[in-house]
């Protein structure tokens, strides 16, 4: 496992790799971000956004999508994996923003996560980014990137990887670090094929150093 001191180095190399690294989902506001980030699960960045300029131009508000027809809704998104449990959970959360919170995204991580398609994740996420609320969201790329480094074990749980985060992040730095390692685990720590032999970060990743003495 990596000192604080290491964990330091690997922050300030992350720093340096993407100083301005921040949520990749298109949105101008909480609301599209929620619908956004709800739309991504198990589906890239990249996706979700070449369907939701279209979807944000016919559903500006809550009012909007909740008195749509599901399989209206399932067919504006229908690119998108798992569309028709997302079309039900969009429709669900959209009702429950009108019944519970006055039509508003709320601010909470607890009441974010007592909506429809509303995770952990998700809630930091939208917290985080929409509300500037500190906050370490642990998707595949942030879970992958802090295993292989040894900042958290091989066995640990998603929860578990978080806290970790949490105790030995700083926490005005939560924010940054969990947008700059999902940059480093999208462009540099892939899932296939890693960037080892050019990582700034290799000395101290036995993950890398072990890859890298396969190849020889
Ligand atoms: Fe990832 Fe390889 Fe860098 Fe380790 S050395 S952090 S496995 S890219």
């Amino acid at each position: 496992m990596l000192t604080l001191k290491q964990i330091r180095y690997c922050l300030d190399i992350l720093e340096e790799m993407y100083p301005d690294a921040d949520c990749e989902l298109s949105h101008s506001n909480a609301f599209e971000l929620l619908v956004a980030v709800i739309l991504s699960a198990q589906a890239t960045d990249n996706l979700v956004n070449k369907v939701t300029p279209d979807l944000f131009r016919k559903y500006k508000s809550p009012e909007d999508i909740a008195a749509v027809e599901t399989e209206e809704l399932e067919k504006d998104i229908k690119s998108i994996g798992l569309y028709r449990s997302k079309a039900k959970n969009l429709k669900k959360m959209a009702t429950t923003l009108l019944e519970r919170f006055d039509g508003e995204v709320p601010e909470s991580k607890e009441s974010l996560e007592s909506l429809a398609g509303v995770g952990r994740k998700t809630a930091n996420v939208v917290a985080s980014v929409a509300f500037g609320e500190p906050a370490i969201a642990v998707d595949t790329h942030v879970e992958r990137v802090s295993k292989r480094l040894g900042i958290c074990r091989w066995k640990d749980s998603v929860l578990q990887v978080e806290k970790t985060l949490m105790k030995k992040v700083p926490k005005e730095e939560w924010s940054a670090t969990h947008h700059r390692l999902i940059f480093f685990g999208r462009y540099h720590c892939r899932a296939k094929n890693p960037r080892c032999e050019e990582c700034p970060l290799l000395s101290l990743c036995r993950e890398g150093q072990k890859r890298m003495k396969q190849k020889k």
